[in-house]
């Protein structure tokens, strides 16, 4: 089976988080854009440095950095089966080079899985974590920068028919049982295009 999916959400809504839990399940990788930023950062390439001065302001890098990153990554073996967009796209650009990657690749994204999350919320987990853009003042525009340059994905994805929204501010596990409920007609649909035995 192949189950290609996004991760759309403000920073605290619990990408990470159900991503993980998504990747014990499913045996999918989880792409982290985010995760992948930093580790150029503690690298500490020249790439890296002009890296950490957008990290750090809690602004995005430019788009075709991460669209580099991505399509770098789409090419290697382990995404056959499927993968987890966890935090790309983050731009209406970034989403239209997916969409022209998949189709190129003649996969195109099964779902979207937008995790809806109130603004108080946001900032009472992102004030547990102990990431450097996770402070208060760097926390906060982050999900300003979330408002005007990721949330028009959720019309262009509900205009693609791929939306499916996630009550975010729930529990953790109530949240992975409604993620769950979306997904499984998905997987089942996958397997029926490539049908194959599986374990589970
Ligand atoms: P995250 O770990 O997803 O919260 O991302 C941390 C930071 O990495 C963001 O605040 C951005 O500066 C940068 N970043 C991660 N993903 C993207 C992306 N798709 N486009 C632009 N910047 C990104």
């Amino acid at each position: 089976m192949a189950l290609d999916l996004v991760l759309l959400g403000p920073p605290g809504s619990g990408k990470g988080t159900q991503a993980a839990r998504l990747t014990d399940k499913y045996r999918l990788p989880a792409i982290a854009t985010g995760d992948i930023l930093r580790a150029e950062v503690e690298a500490g390439t020249p790439l890296g440095q002009r890296i950490r001065s957008y990290l750090d302001r809690g602004e995005l890098v430019p788009d075709q950095l991460v669209v580099d990153i991505i399509r770098q990554r789409l090419s290697q073996p382990d995404t056959e089966a499927g993968f987890i967009l966890d935090g790309f796209p983050r731009t209406l650009p970034q989403a239209q080079a997916l969409d022209a990657m998949l189709a190129e690749l003649q996969r195109p994204l099964d779902a979207v899985l937008y995790l809806e999350t109130d603004r108080q919320s946001l900032l009472d987990r992102l004030g547990q974590r102990h990431r450097q853009d996770d402070r208060a003042d760097i926390a906060d525009h982050r999900i300003d920068v979330f408002l005007e340059q990721t949330a028009p994905l959720i019309g262009y994805y509900r205009d693609e028919g791929k939306l499916r929204l996630i009550d975010g501010a729930q529990p953790t596990e109530a949240v992975a049982a409604a993620i769950d409920d979306v997904i499984r007609p998905l997987v089942g649909a996958a397997q029926a295009r490539n049908p194959r035995p599986t374990s589970s």
